[in-house]
């Protein structure tokens, strides 16, 4: 399977122009290539191919006005051709109904947040012995290598951001080598409303520091930017500012997914999710979560992770009423105001955990192997023995990373 691995980028002065020397040509042959169809469409003509538009920009390189296209890389080029081609594709199986209905092709803007170039294996790219990031007519880049690449990669995309940072976006074909060794526990995962995840196992996952912290400082940038003036130059500043703690929160977001489904991954060898779609639909008169956002990229995640370890990933596809249900006995005894946190089972007397319960039920539907009597969703109490009367039945301990965010893994 194909894997893709960013890093931040460093350019020098002189590469950032030549960069932008790169995103422009880009633009501008991706822009023309789109011009040329749409005349063709307009004029009733045939569907330009892929085939004539690269003979077209071969012959308007050789034009004054467009020579210096011939500045960059010309597998830039091509490949800016190539990702025209993808955005059609794209559009047309949203018409056929292969995939959700997505917008026709635009053309690209200048002022657009993210600008991009990709290199493919027939570029001349290569990692130096000195680390460092080699593109034809660019220069060696510097990187932040933060974790190794697990075999050569294939192509590299060069981004620059909305907040001016620049990332290499590297793709790398992964092997069988990585399969895990098996382990016997096997998970259910709710998303629910209060905590970011919960898992059958009693585990509750939150966001940690370091992301609510990026968050709040969001929020303060963006109530900064609301009181500057439009169109003053501190306006400007401010929404540099915004940006900059947009990409903060994304990045420290995108961590917490990766530790968290690592980790998931790593100590179990099913894991259950519902379908995002049939929760939602499950879900139109409750409150929007918070995390709602970050389900989905989370839920990919675990999903790409768990073929890349070899473990087993199951999504319940059909609406199961989880909350209503009894994890332990399997009655059930009606939906429940969102305030009802836990209950007791009239039927059989466990105590379950909203959250705890509908994660078990969620892996129960899925045909995995979880006790009903995980860490919270514990049966009645049994009259204690005169000995041990006036004990207070003890309250499961929540997993340490629960409350102190998630050390690395
Ligand atoms: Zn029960």
């Amino acid at each position: 399977m194909q894997l893709r691995y960013s890093f931040r980028v460093y350019p020098s002065a002189g590469q950032r122009s030549a960069l932008a020397r790169a995103f422009g040509c880009a633009r501008v042959v991706f822009n023309d290539a789109l011009r040329v169809r749409e005349e063709a469409r307009a004029a009733g003509l045939p569907f330009v191919t892929s085939a004539e538009l690269s003979k077209h920009l071969t012959a308007v390189k050789k034009t004054p006005e467009r020579a210096w296209l011939g500045e960059v890389s010309a597998v830039i080029l091509q490949q800016s051709l190539r990702d025209l081609d993808t955005a059609y594709r794209n559009f047309f199986d949203g018409l056929k109904g292969k995939r959700p209905r997505m917008g026709a092709p635009r053309l690209k803007s200048k002022r657009d947040n993210r600008q991009s170039i990709r290199f493919t294996a027939n570029a001349a790219w290569r990692i130096t012995p000195g680390g460092k990031l080699r593109l034809p007519k660019i220069g060696d880049l510097k990187v932040k290598w933060s974790r190794t690449l697990p075999s050569t990669p294939t192509t590299v995309t060069v981004v620059r951001d909305a907040a001016g940072r620049y990332f290499a976006s590297f793709v790398v074909e992964t092997d069988a080598s990585e399969v895990l060794p098996e382990t016997t526990p096997e998970v259910g995962i709710d998303l629910g409303l209060g905590h970011f995840a919960v898992l059958s196992d009693g585990t509750k996952a939150d966001s940690p520091r370091f992301l609510r912290r990026a968050e709040k400082r969001l929020k303060k940038t963006q109530r900064a930017l609301s009181r500057t003036e439009k169109g003053s130059r501190n306006r400007n500043k401010a929404r540099l500012k915004v940006a900059r703690a947009h990409a903060r929160v994304a990045d420290a977001r995108r961590e917490f997914h990766h530790h968290l489904s690592t980790r998931i991954i790593r100590e179990n060898q099913a894991v259950a999710v519902e379908d995002l779609a049939v929760k939602g639909l499950a879900r139109t008169r409750l409150a929007k979560s918070v995390h709602d956002a970050g389900w989905s990229a989370f839920v990919t995640m675990l999903e790409y992770k768990a073929a890349r370890y070899g473990r087993t990933f199951v999504k319940i596809g059909w609406f199961e009423p989880t909350s209503q249900v009894c994890s332990r006995c399997g009655v059930k005894d009606g939906p429940k105001p969102l305030n009802v946190r836990e209950w007791t089972c009239k039927e059989c007397g466990a105590v379950l955990d909203r959250d705890i319960n509908a994660a078990v039920n969620i892996a129960k539907a899925a045909g995995l192997a979880v006790s009903a009597c995980g860490a919270q969703v514990r049966p009645g109490l049994v009259p204690a023995p005169r000995s041990a009367a006036g004990t207070h039945p003890k309250r499961p301990t929540q997993p340490v990373w629960e409350q102190a965010g998630i050390p690395g893994l």
